[in-house]
């Protein structure tokens, strides 16, 4: 059976940064939402001039476009094992397509790591992020600064910062995430699959809790 692992947390949580460690250890691939509209914006595509004003603002990208977006990356052959999820559900209508077509695959989200951070640490960890234009491999100036500056340190390409890593649209990002995606924590909660962490911690004592708790799970 596919195993389904779906991380959930506030924008800067860390969810990217520790997608990378889940990914490569327990060898599912690492599927972020955001990354992937990102791409489309990139190469201009009709997804990606469609999400561009919902991005530009903070706001989410309606549920049947992005729903659409990770049924057919879902449905791709690397993900025949699973996927690890990132920034995918974010509302409760996608949190229940996720399980009507997981249930297509014969799967269903087995675990659901929640990196939980108190508001106020976001904004320093947001404003201050580098990503990588190659892969989206993130860094923070403070926290966690690449070997050379502005250089990634897994493929050598250029670092950014996002456009909406900005004080204004981070507000407004969490504000959504506040209203939309928080019910999700009592819905998988629920489900008995929320596995909690501290998102407090340093980013290596993140990763361990997470393995841990994982491997209780999957
Ligand atoms: P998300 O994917 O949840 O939005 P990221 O993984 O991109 O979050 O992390 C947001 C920023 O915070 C990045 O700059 C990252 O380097 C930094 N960061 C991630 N985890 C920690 C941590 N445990 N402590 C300090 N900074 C962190
Ligand atoms: P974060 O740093 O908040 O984790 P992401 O890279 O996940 O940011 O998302 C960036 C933007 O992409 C969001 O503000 C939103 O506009 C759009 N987006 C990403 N995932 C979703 C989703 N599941 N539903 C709707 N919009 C999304």
């Amino acid at each position: 059976m596919p195993v389904y692992i779906v991380l959930l947390g506030p924008p800067g949580a860390g969810k990217g940064t520790q997608a990378q460690l889940i990914s490569e250890k327990l060898g599912l691939p690492h599927i972020s939402s955001g990354d992937i509209f990102r791409e489309n914006l990139k190469n201009q595509t009709d997804l990606g001039k469609l999400a561009k004003g919902y991005m530009d603002r903070g706001e989410l990208v309606p549920d049947d476009l992005t729903i659409q977006m990770i049924r057919d990356r879902l449905s791709r052959p690397d993900c025949v094992s699973g996927a690890l999820l990132d920034g995918f559900p974010r509302t409760v209508a996608q949190a229940e397509a996720l399980t009507q077509m997981l249930a297509e695959f014969t799967g269903r989200v087995n675990a659901v790591p929640y990196i939980n951070v108190a508001e106020e640490v976001l904004v320093e960890r947001l404003t201050g992020r580098w990503t990588c234009r190659a892969e989206g491999h993130v860094f923070h100036e403070k926290f966690s600064p690449p070997k050379v500056a502005g250089v990634c340190d897994f493929d050598g390409s250029e670092l950014y910062q996002r456009p909406d890593d900005n004080v204004e649209t981070v507000t407004r990002r969490i504000r959504v995430y506040l209203d939309q995606t928080m019910p999700l924590i009592a819905y998988y909660r629920q489900g008995g699959v929320l596995l909690e962490v501290d998102g407090t911690k340093t980013i290596n004592q993140v990763g361990a809790d997470l393995l841990a708790g994982l491997d209780k799970m999957v």
